[in-house]
């Protein structure tokens, strides 16, 4: 027997037994990317963590309706709502539209994203398309007296909310202690009241670019409110899971939870779900600390981190060796055994269905699934789901090398469980590159035949082969021991 499916709830802190409210429907909502430039590898660890959540759901049985945002506008350069618009800057610096910085970030952002093999989710939804919710919802935050008008401005009045609803819930922060520590530092700022007021609505100036007509004048929303506006719109004034990055609680959150308890009277999602940071050595990947790189740099390895690239599938194997909740620090290292590690679970499944039946089993693959089963249904611990996976292929070669043996019913459940927690659960997929078996097999006769023109000093088609290699991505090296190959 497996157990039940248990999600660590950042809001209770605690492990909780999912119970969706409207079984078997679930409603799923994570803070998508602000495209103002790539994509970079932190960021793909949380969409791809939030792709396991969906995908073990869907695994489950459930109907899993997924809305991941697209942050177009309204975010700026502080989370103190001050700054620059981060797409309206890049646009002026580039001298686009906003709408093409967007465009331009959106089909990397997908493409990245599918080179990884995510699925894409079930909305995608993107804040300047939602114009008029937001608005609506600030209206209503207004009407219950917990926002206020500075000059076209709408400030969300935090101490007055406080007063009613526990705002540092989700933080856990101590509320006194931030407001003693923030009301000395208003001066200065002349429009609002207090200094963890944030931003609902934003006057525009007359060189900001993207804008919108409202109640107000001329403005865009803030950056927190679209995302209220569009789970509610898409999930309701209730649904099952939020998630995001660990980095988005204290403020981006924290605010949501606000807005929503501002506008409905009750919280919008019954479970927050937090990943942890992907760091290089300790510190956590960002673009501003300059410690970041991008999908493809780590592909083709022409980053000065990097000693050389990895596939798609090797990264997405080592991320999710670790839990989605603990940190997970970059090294060549790790990727490099993580690669072994990738490559001894396909040829495993590739094995498995193979494999000589017998009348005994002396391996417990029951057990096995239990193990895989209950390491996923522990707040989806892919580490060790894999493990167990680990577990899978010793039996597999070793029923292979004849020392073990299975039934075919055995078998049967084996494959099945091999196949499906793989490819469906955790999303691992054969490569198309350097690794596959037909790919090997040509590049082997390739070579052969290069081989065969170079003994007769034919060197004018041997290079030849070597460059129309390389435009395909297929790079051949004549070293000391022989000719070896490399795909990018
Ligand atoms: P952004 O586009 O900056 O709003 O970030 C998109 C998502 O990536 C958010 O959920 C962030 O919390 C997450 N994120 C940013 N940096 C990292 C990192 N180093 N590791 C994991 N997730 C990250
Ligand atoms: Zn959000």
């Amino acid at each position: 027997m497996t157990s039940e499916l248990k999600i660590y709830n950042t809001l209770t802190r605690e492990k909780e037994i999912f119970k969706p409210l409207n079984a078997p429907h679930v409603g799923l909502y994570v803070c998508g990317p602000t495209l103002y430039s790539h994509a970079h590898l932190g960021n793909c660890r949380t969409f791809l963590s939030f792709d396991i959540v969906f995908r073990y759901l869907k695994h489950l049985g459930y109907q899993v309706r997924y809305v991941r945002n697209i942050t177009d506008v309204g975010h700026l350069e502080s989370d103190a709502d001050e700054g620059e618009d981060k797409i309206a800057k890049r646009a002026r610096l580039e001298k686009l539209e906003p709408m093409e910085i967007v465009q331009l970030y959106a089909v990397d952002f997908h493409k990245v994203l599918d080179d990884f093999n995510l699925l894409p989710p079930s909305i995608e939804p993107t804040a300047s398309g939602h114009i008029i919710e937001q608005i609506e919802m600030t209206k209503k935050i207004m009407e219950n007296g917990l926002a206020y008008e500075v000059d076209g401005t709408i400030w969300f009045d935090v101490e007055k909310f406080a007063k009613t609803y526990p705002y540092t819930e989700l933080s856990g922060r101590n509320l006194d202690e931030m407001l003693d520590g923030t009301r000395d530092n208003l001066e200065g700022q002349s429009e609002k009241r207090g200094r963890l007021d944030f931003a609902l609505w934003k006057k525009a100036k007359p060189e900001h670019i993207m804008r919108w007509p409202s109640p107000w004048g001329e403005g865009f929303p803030g950056w927190h409110i679209e995302c209220s506006a569009m789970s509610t719109k898409y999930l309701g004034e209730e649904f099952d899971i939020h998630g995001g990055g660990m980095d988005l609680i204290p403020t981006h959150h924290t605010n949501e939870i606000a807005q929503h308890q501002a506008c409905h009277h009750k919280s919008p999602a019954r479970v927050w779900m937090h990943t942890n940071m992907l760091t290089v050595n300790g510190q956590k990947m960002s673009k501003s600390l300059g410690n970041s790189f991008l999908p493809h740099e780590l592909f083709t390895g022409s980053h000065k981190l990097l000693e050389r690239g990895y596939s798609p599938m090797t990264v997405r194997f080592f991320m999710l060796q670790a839990h989605y909740r603990s940190t997970l620090d970059f090294s060549n290292t790790a990727l490099q055994a993580a690669e072994k590690g990738y490559q001894r679970l396909m040829n495993a499944l590739k094995l498995v269905g193979g494999l000589k039946t017998s009348d005994t089993s002396t391996c417990r693959i029951a057990e096995l699934k239990a193990d895989i089963y209950n390491a996923l249904n522990d707040d989806f611990n892919t580490s060790v789901a894999i493990a167990g996976l680990f577990e899978g292929v010793r039996i597999i070669n070793s029923i292979n090398d004849g020392k073990d043996t299975i039934t075919t019913s055995d078998k049967d459940l084996l494959q099945k469980l091999f196949k499906e927690i793989t490819e469906d659960v955790l999303g691992l997929k054969e490569e198309s590159g350097a690794g596959s078996d037909k790919v090997d097999g040509l590049m082997n006769l390739i070579l052969e035949l290069r081989k065969d023109v170079r003994a007769k000093k034919d060197f004018a088609t041997s290079d030849k082969i070597r460059d129309e290699l390389l435009k395909v991505g297929i790079q051949v090296k004549d070293g000391k021991d022989g000719v070896t190959w490399t795909s990018n």
